[in-house]
């Protein structure tokens, strides 16, 4: 039987697996860990909404035995010559590999912001985001110092939106169980472009901006950080902001792996795709997700969950075909929307061209948990995710 490697677990890797798990290819997949992470939810898990531990699933729970094999490794390199993936503990070859290794933070070179930010990038991350506030509201209840109230947050893109929506709602509570003035405590949001969410239509920018202002989110955009020290975030105005914590959420970009291993990549270090989803340096290799340069309509789509699955779900028939030696399939995106949470129970966004805001947007975005977990595994993965889908 040929040998299949997908390296990396996340939406890419695991929606490839089931579609060759349900064409009965056997596979192997290498993971850094254990387990599968829902990394759009995890401004969830940094504000508490539930358990950290809630936004991951072990893999061997989400295939069944013995269609694939599991092994954490840290995925280092891949020889196309020797046609091997090349981990840490091992190397593993393979007749056709699935690279859905994701993305890494992009700090654009800017002075501190690796070293002093915190990224929300992993169930782990999350964890260290959430007790790191906890222990500054700790330390203000000694010193006094008001900075260790303030939480900066460098981007407002999705990932930095959800998360200060997500923040804010959590405030309350952190403040009653430290006894601290529900006033004190700031978050701001800094953003370079003179707007928030350029991914949706102008009104339902506003419409965010002004949820989340009501809420108590200080929104600044036009405001580029160019340095950031040990608890300071330096604007290009020159103004230097006092923060106890720092959360970078501006941007990512590809695995180093691709461009390492001498794939032909974007700027962003993706590697180019053809129609098929095989890089055009070898044929035997696909790419999926953020590794991908895929171009659609003249634009390269974006490195987003929806398409990562879906390109998943592709990279897997057409490696299935290609072992049956039948035609492979050209990948067609369907974007079927955006939604925004704007903390735990107003949202915003677009489904199917249509927009919507409030309690339907946060309903549909629960709805495209449920939806996602359906193809992961049925039922059975919703009774084991009930806590992390509970409705509050
Ligand atoms: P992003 O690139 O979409 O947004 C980053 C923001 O940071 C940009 O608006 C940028 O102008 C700003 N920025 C960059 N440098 C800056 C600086 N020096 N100072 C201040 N601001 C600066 O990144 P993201 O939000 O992490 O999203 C990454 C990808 O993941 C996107 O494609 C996004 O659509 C996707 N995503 C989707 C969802 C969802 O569907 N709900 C959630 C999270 C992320």
């Amino acid at each position: 039987m040929a040998r299949v490697v997908i390296a990396g677990a996340g939406y890419g890797g695991v929606v490839a697996g089931k579609r060759l798990e349900q064409a009965g290819q056997t596979f192997t997949m290498v993971n850094k860990h254990s387990y599968h992470q829902f990394i759009t939810w995890l401004h969830e898990a940094a504000g508490g909404r539930h358990s950290a531990d809630d936004y991951k699933i072990e893999i061997t729970k989400i295939f069944r035995d013995p269609t694939c094999v599991v092994i954490k490794d840290v995925i280092i390199g891949l020889d196309r010559t020797a046609s091997e993936i090349r981990g840490r503990r091992n190397s593993y070859p393979y007749d056709y590999a699935i690279i859905a290794l994701g993305s890494a933070p992009e700090f654009f070179g800017i002075p501190g912001l690796a070293e002093y930010s915190l990224q929300l990038r992993s169930v782990e991350t999350a964890r260290q985001i959430h007790a790191h506030i906890e222990s500054e509201f700790t330390a203000y209840k000694t010193d006094g110092d008001r900075s260790h109230l303030r939480v900066v947050i460098g981007g407002a893109g999705l990932t930095g939106i959800e998360f200060a929506g997500e923040l804010i709602d959590w405030l309350p509570d952190l403040c009653s169980r430290n006894d601290i003035d529900p006033g004190l405590p700031e978050v701001q949001n800094l953003e370079a472009a003179p707007t928030i969410l350029p991914v949706l239509p102008e009104h339902l920018r506003l419409k965010a901006r002004s949820v989340l202002e009501k809420k108590g989110v200080r929104i600044r955009t036009g405001e580029k950080i160019v340095k950031v020290d040990r608890h300071t975030v330096h604007l290009e105005s020159g103004e230097a902001i006092a923060a106890g914590t720092i959360v970078w959420t501006g941007g990512v970009k590809a695995h180093p792996l691709l461009s390492v291993a001498g794939f032909t990549c974007d700027r962003r270090g993706r590697a180019q795709v053809n129609d098929f989803l095989q890089s055009i340096d070898d044929e035997r290799v696909f790419v999926v997700g953020d590794c991908a340069a895929f171009t659609a309509e003249g634009k390269p789509l974006p490195p987003t969950a929806q398409l990562a699955a879906q390109m998943g779900e592709m990279a897997g028939a057409n490696v299935a075909a290609a072992i049956r030696d039948e035609p492979l399939q050209a990948f067609h995106p369907k974007i079927r929307g955006t939604l925004a949470s704007l903390g735990r129970t107003a949202g915003v966004g677009v489904v199917v061209g249509v927009p919507t805001s409030g309690v339907l947007a946060s309903m549909a975005k629960e709805l495209t948990k449920v939806k996602y977990l359906i193809q992961l595994g049925g039922l059975r993965m919703i009774s084991r995710n009930k806590r992390a889908f509970a409705r509050e």
